[in-house]
């Protein structure tokens, strides 16, 4: 429960900072069904969408939360499918043999490079290697704030012996570059450099014709703004409520167990309740749904969610990549 909390914790200090968490198992959707195709890989897609699932906001049990040690390592550039000049960033000594381990670090982004092809993934210009230890956060993506076109992937080099868990995360925080990136929505380096003021934010999102997604204005035939509107309006207000507590208060309990509550009573809107953190999470985790599970036939609007993504022929070509990569890594 620790680990989840500090998945929560992390999010909060939303700069789109996506996280996932290591959350233990608790299979809520559609375990066992066939896959449409890549059926040879059923069963290890089954067990990768397990591996992200978990109630993250309940705090029922949860202990005291405190952050962990954190270091970034290793920054490099990114230069198609190859890392390139690493800079090393000034680390405790206790870190010093995880900042030497360059090809713990190459597997890393391997794994990604196999997964995401290239041309689906050229605005990630940075690889930034940290780690906070063991659990707590896994990945993570930013916007480059030299130039916020691009992208930065960070991964935690303690937390990529479970393939499963890292390569569900990592889809998750592509999903969020591949959401937001410079097609979708308009960079914004006002935001990106005061992307914690709320006031700021509120009187963007004010201006914004479209969706305003807190890292910018969406494009109106966006990803992102096309999901909101099918999909948000009805809960906008509620949702926005329980949001605006986490700029209220300090303690951010009173947050989570609101946005808990929120999902126990949406439950069949939102594929797990980490997709009720924010419109831009949701579409993150449906998006990875959408590629780890078989093509749900319901009628649930969580249903709807994932069937999104098929209405566009080149996501639904992108998803085939990435279960190749995906089905290949397995085998
Ligand atoms: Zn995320």
């Amino acid at each position: 429960m620790k680990k989840e909390f500090a998945l929560a914790l992390t999010l909060f200090a939303f700069i789109l900072v996506a996280v996932l968490v290591l959350a233990a198992s608790q299979n809520r959707l559609q375990p066992a069904q066939q896959l449409n195709e890549n059926t040879a890989c059923t069963v290890a897609m089954t067990e990768i969408i397990a591996s992200g699932q978990g109630d993250v906001y309940n705090m029922e049990g949860a202990e005291v939360y405190e952050d962990p040690d954190f270091a970034y390592l290793v920054i490099y550039s990114v230069e198609g499918n190859e890392i390139t000049d690493p800079s090393f960033e000034s680390v405790p000594v206790d870190w010093l043999d995880e900042q030497k381990n360059s090809a713990l670090q190459a597997e890393a982004w391997q794994l990604f490079a196999d997964v995401i092809p290239a041309q689906n993934r050229d605005m990630i210009a940075k690889y930034r290697v940290f780690t906070d230890g063991a659990d707590n956060t896994l990945a993570a993506v930013e916007q480059n704030p030299e130039d916020i076109t691009q992208w930065i992937l960070d991964v935690d080099m303690a937390d990529i012996e479970n393939k499963d868990l890292l390569l569900s995360t990592l889809v998750h925080e592509y999903a969020h570059v591949l959401t937001l990136s410079a097609s979708q929505v308009i960079p914004d380096q006002e935001v990106v450099d005061n992307w914690n003021d709320y006031a700021l934010l509120q009187k963007k999102a004010v201006a914004c014709p479209d969706y305003f997604t807190d890292t910018g204005c969406s494009y109106s035939n966006s990803y992102i703004n096309a999901f909101y509107n099918r999909f948000w309006l009805d809960i906008a207000d509620e949702w926005a409520k329980i949001s605006a507590m986490q700029h209220e208060s300090k303690d951010l309990v009173p947050y989570y167990n609101a946005l808990y509550q929120f999902y126990l009573s949406h439950s069949d809107e939102f594929v797990d309740d980490y997709a009720t953190t924010h419109p831009t999470e949701d579409i993150a985790e449906s998006f990875t749904y959408f590629v780890f599970s078989p093509k749900p036939t319901g009628d649930s609007i969580k249903e709807q969610k994932i069937r999104f993504f098929y209405e566009y022929p080149e996501l639904v070509e992108l998803r085939a990549s990435i279960l190749d990569g995906a089905c290949s890594m397995e085998q």
